[in-house]
């Protein structure tokens, strides 16, 4: 039996995601390559396989001139040999090509068992695998346990397994492993050694925006009773908007787009596969042939083109609640701020900033690195906009936000934009609310 392992270079989780603003790619010049994380308890589970039974392993990417040097830790793991796939068409690679190109990949290095990882950090569509085990009409089977594992390899049929995060720790390469990944095989294949010299994009990413709209707001500035009257007024009116229809998706596609769940996701790869049609994950909203997704752990939003028949996947939309008081790297006042939010029957949750300053626990955490929330009102005291905290911010419906400086990045995106010192608007709305 040879195994392969599906590998992808993504970048590091402290780079910064973006699409070039020319071709709308993804803008490697910021990012900091490496393995994609979940791939690496793939990696783990097949080395696990071959210790016990001397298997050969393989493991095959996909990508750019560069990416042997990220999946050169799969060498340095144990696995044998390396296969990459480049070629100068493959840039705009939609899930379809991806599928097609691992599928055949995989065919070529006669792999009869795949292990792949359940997402990579940067795509996060999560359905290549079950689209190359359609294309291959091999079994598709996601294991969390050793005997799940162990049930599919007794069926000694060709599978492509998705390992999840729980199911093994991969092991961390020593100096042996890291000094014999040298001398590994490493082959580089392009698209017409796979037979797919012709093989295009079935979709394209038109355009991207920020996810936050630009409201750019008057700015309000004042005494901190007014600036305090003012922010309890305008919190009282939106707490009395019905906001149910507000995020509801959108989805009126041409009669040929097939439209899965958001539950859904491998039955749709499959229906793709077998009727060899584009794939659109995550479609927030969908109008004729343009389909508007999230990246990039919805910081942004692209619109994607399909002019063919297509499958989509309806994103999953959080239901916007609540009041969140966010406290910023800009506020003193912690216990003031949280007698304010108390009265407002709201959750508070902070910054990285405020969590330096010992404001908040790491549960409160909002961000890249913590929690997401989904707030129907968001008032952020102190809090500068920082991409990283607003990436845990979802589809908020009203954003306040109290800043000193006029500048801040938050007033950009806010809807109520008050100038002011946090410390002292804080004191007056304890005034205001008789605390
Ligand atoms: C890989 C990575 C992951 C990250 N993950 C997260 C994450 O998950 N969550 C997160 O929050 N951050 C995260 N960050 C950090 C993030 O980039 C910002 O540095 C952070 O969000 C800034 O917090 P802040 O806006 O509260 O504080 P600051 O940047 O300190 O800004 C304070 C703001 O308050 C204003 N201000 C100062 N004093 C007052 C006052 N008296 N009254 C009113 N306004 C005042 C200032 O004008 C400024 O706008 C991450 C960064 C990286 C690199």
């Amino acid at each position: 039996m040879k195994i392969a392992v599906l590998v992808k270079q993504v970048p590091s989780a402290d780079s910064r995601l973006t699409l070039n603003s020319a071709n709308l790619r993804l803008e490697r010049s910021l990012t900091d390559p490496v393995l994609n994380p979940s791939d690496l308890h793939a990696v783990e589970a097949a080395l696990q396989i071959s210790d016990a039974s001397d298997n050969q392993t393989v493991s095959i990417s996909m990508g750019p001139v560069g990416v042997e040097q990220s999946t050169k830790r799969a060498l340095a793991m144990g696995i044998d040999e390396s296969v990459h796939v480049t070629d100068e068409n493959l840039h705009g690679a939609d899930i379809w090509v991806t599928a097609n190109v691992l599928a055949k990949a995989i065919l070529h290095c006669g792999a009869d068992l795949v292990f792949a990882g359940t997402k990579s950090s940067d795509g996060q569509s999560e359905v290549v695998p079950a689209y190359v085990a359609r294309l291959l009409d091999w079994n598709y089977v996601v294991v969390s346990s050793e005997s799940e594992l162990d049930v599919i390899l007794n069926l000694k049929q060709p599978s492509v397994v998705v390992v999840t995060k729980d199911f093994n720790t991969p092991r961390l390469p020593n100096f042996k492993g890291i000094a014999a990944a040298k001398n590994k095989p490493v082959s580089t294949l392009n698209l017409a050694d796979l037979d797919l010299a012709d093989i295009a994009p079935k979709t394209k990413i038109i355009s991207q925006t920020s996810i936050l709209k630009e409201n750019n707001p008057e700015k309000k500035s004042g005494t901190p009773k007014e600036l305090a009257v003012l922010l309890l007024e305008q919190i009282s009116k939106w707490s009395n908007v019905d906001d149910t229809q507000t995020h509801k998706p959108e989805i009126n596609p041409a009669s040929e787009v097939k439209v899965f769940t958001a539950n859904q996701k491998v039955e749709a790869a499959s229906f793709a596969a077998e009727n060899k049609l584009a794939l659109i994950t995550d479609v927030g909203a969908a109008e004729n042939d343009q389909f508007t997704k999230e990246i990039f752990d919805g910081s942004v939003k692209v619109v994607i083109e399909c002019k063919g028949p297509s499958v989509i996947t309806i994103a999953e939309v959080p239901s916007s609640k609540g009041i969140y008081v966010c406290v910023g790297g800009g506020v003193t006042s912690i216990d003031d701020l949280r007698i304010v939010a108390k009265s407002m029957e709201a959750e508070v949750v902070g910054t990285s900033a405020a969590f330096d300053k010992g404001h908040i626990g790491v549960e409160s955490l909002v961000g890249a690195s913590g929690r997401t929330i989904s707030p129907n009102i968001y008032v952020g005291f102190g809090v500068s906009g920082a991409h990283y905290h607003f990436a845990g911010v979802r589809k908020p419906n009203y954003i306040a936000a109290v800043n000193k400086d006029p500048e801040a990045e938050i007033f950009a995106f806010a809807d109520l934009a008050i100038v002011g010192d946090a410390d002292e608007v804080l004191a007056a709305l304890l005034q205001e609310l008789g605390k």
